[in-house]
């Protein structure tokens, strides 16, 4: 059994992205700038936003944190998003999510500029990635992809599975799986006999947000298994939705958690806003 080690491959994607921002510099041209704002006070996001931060700052990328009390409302929200949509300054913008329950998502994510949308999640880099169009696509997704190719292992006329499916996941992964000629089968909730399913796959993909959901018996021998669940134990430790222990004996490659995609899913951030630099007016 192989480890996919997400930290060491993030670290490689982010020092040539801190090669690209170094020459810029050398050239006298402004930096690529990913701006965030979060709503609240939430933990978790507050974590999330702190590894983004820094990984942009690893890479010599500027980066502005936009807070917004729990009480911001939608026009709020809008008014900051349009302030930076028309700031030539800012390449990327990305509102964390989860928003608190009175923020209506989709108005806010549909406000975002499709060009600065480093997260893909806006309708037109959806419609993109569906239709096959360029566009920006999601991160995780993308870290994913670049997690199974590290393996050496053809992904065309490999039978992958992804269990979730889920917009900012699932789905996703599950187009790029399909466009590299996996055939490709995603399970859900109501996916009757999971384990029969899974079972099948060359390529394994568990984004569910359950721990220890898959366990040795569902996975199929030397398949590879990415992990992307994030779940907290009750002693606060981080753990996936892969019983790490157990599937490793069986599996030919597995992503752990911490330290598998989360990692991927951040150098693909810093990689999205460096590409919206480039492709707006002073990138070019
Ligand atoms: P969602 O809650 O949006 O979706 C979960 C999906 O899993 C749904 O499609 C759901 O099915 C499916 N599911 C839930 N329970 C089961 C089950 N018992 N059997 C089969 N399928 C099931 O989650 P996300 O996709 O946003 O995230 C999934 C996990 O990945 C979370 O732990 C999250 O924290 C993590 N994550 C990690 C990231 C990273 O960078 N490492 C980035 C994003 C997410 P149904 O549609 O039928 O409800």
């Amino acid at each position: 059994m192989n480890i996919i080690d997400g930290k060491a491959l993030s670290l490689e994607i982010k020092e040539t992205i801190r090669q690209r921002i170094a020459g810029l510099t050398a050239e006298g041209k402004r930096k690529p700038c990913l701006a965030m704002i979060l709503v609240g006070s939430n933990p978790a996001s507050r974590s999330y936003l702190r590894g983004k931060g820094n990984a942009a700052a690893f890479t010599g990328m500027d980066s502005r944190l936009v807070e917004l009390p729990e009480t911001a409302g939608n026009a709020e929200l809008l008014q900051e998003i349009a302030r930076l949509n028309a700031d030539d300054g800012v390449d990327g913008i990305l509102v964390q999510l989860p928003l608190p329950s009175h923020i209506d998502e989709n108005l806010v994510l549909d406000a975002i500029l499709p060009s600065k949308d480093v997260d893909g999640f806006h309708p037109i880099n959806v419609a993109g990635l569906w239709m096959g169009r360029p566009c920006f696509v999601p991160c995780t997704p993308q870290g994913i992809i670049h997690m199974i190719e590290s393996t050496g292992q053809p992904i065309e006329g490999k039978r992958a599975v992804v269990v979730g499916r889920s917009k900012i996941v699932g789905r996703p992964v599950s187009k790029l799986l399909l466009d590299r000629n996996a055939t490709v089968t995603t399970a859900h909730s109501r996916t009757a006999d999971l384990g029969a399913v899974t079972r099948d796959a060359d390529i394994l993909v568990v984004a569910t947000g359950h721990a220890g959901l898959i366990t040795a018996d569902m996975v199929k021998p030397g398949a590879i298994v990415i992990d992307v669940g994030i779940n907290r134990t009750a002693d606060g430790r981080l753990t996936g939705d892969v019983d790490f222990d157990s599937v490793s004996q069986v599996a030919g490659w597995i992503s752990p958690v911490p330290g598998g995609v989360g990692p991927m899913t951040i150098a693909y951030l810093i990689k999205n806003t460096l590409r919206a630099y480039e492709l707006s007016a002073e990138g070019r």
